[in-house]
C-alpha cells in the first residue's frame, strides 16, 4: 500500500509553521506517507476549518497504521533473497501455492515478494496479525535465517 506523499500535501495547511517539527509541510506529507507520523501531530490541522481535511487524511493514513500495528519489519539490507518468507507465510502459500519447481511467489496477491534478489512487503495488510484478526503468527520470522524480519 502506497500514498501518494503530494496527495497528503495538498490537505495539509501548507503554511510550513514547523509546529509538527518538521521543516516544511511537504516533510510532513513525506512523513504521513510513510507512516512516521500521525495527521494529529499538525496542530493547525486540528483547528477549526480544518476537520473536514483532516478526516480525509485520517481515512488515507489508517490502513498505513494498521499494517503499522503487525509489527513485521523486513530489513532488506539484512536480506538475501533466499525466498523462505514467501514459501512459509501461510498467507502467501493460501495466495499463491508452491510449483512443482519450488518457484517462490511472483503474484500480486502475496504478503511478500522477491524482487531482483530481495524480498519486499507488497501487501502487510494481508498479514494475519493485522487487525481485525490479529493471530499471533510469526512463521516469517522463524524462516528467516538472516533476521532480515523482525516481529517486536
Ligand atoms: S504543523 Fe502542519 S502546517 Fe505546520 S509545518 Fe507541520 S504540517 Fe505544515
Ligand atoms: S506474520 Fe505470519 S501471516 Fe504475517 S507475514 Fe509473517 S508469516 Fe505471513
Ligand atoms: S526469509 Fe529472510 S533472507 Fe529470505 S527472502 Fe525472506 S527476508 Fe530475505
Amino acid at each position: 500500500m502506497k500514498l501518494n506523499p503530494m496527495e497528503l500535501y495538498n490537505l495539509l495547511p501548507k503554511t510550513n509553521c514547523r509546529l509538527c517539527e518538521a521543516k516544511t509541510c511537504m516533510a510532513f506529507a513525506t512523513k504521513l506517507a510513510l507512516g512516521d507520523v500521525s495527521p494529529d501531530e499538525c496542530p493547525p490541522l486540528l483547528e477549526e476549518g480544518f476537520q473536514e481535511k483532516l478526516e480525509k487524511i485520517r481515512e488515507m493514513v489508517a490502513p498505513l497504521q494498521s499494517a503499522a500495528e503487525t509489527g513485521v519489519k523486513l530489513d532488506e539490507s539484512k536480506c538475501t533473497g533466499c525466498g523462505n518468507c514467501v514459501v512459509v507465510c501461510p498467507v502467501d502459500v493460501a495466495a499463491e501455492p508452491p510449483t512443482s519447481e519450488g518457484k517462490a511467489a511472483m503474484g500480486t496477491a502475496t504478503v511478500f515478494r522477491v524482487e531482483n534478489g530481495i524480498s519486499k512487503i507488497i501487501n502487510l495488510e494481508k498479514c494475519r496479525r493485522f487487525p481485525p484478526d490479529r493471530l499471533n503468527c510469526r512463521v516469517c520470522e522463524q524462516y528467516c535465517c538472516t533476521d532480515a524480519i523482525e516481529i517486536w
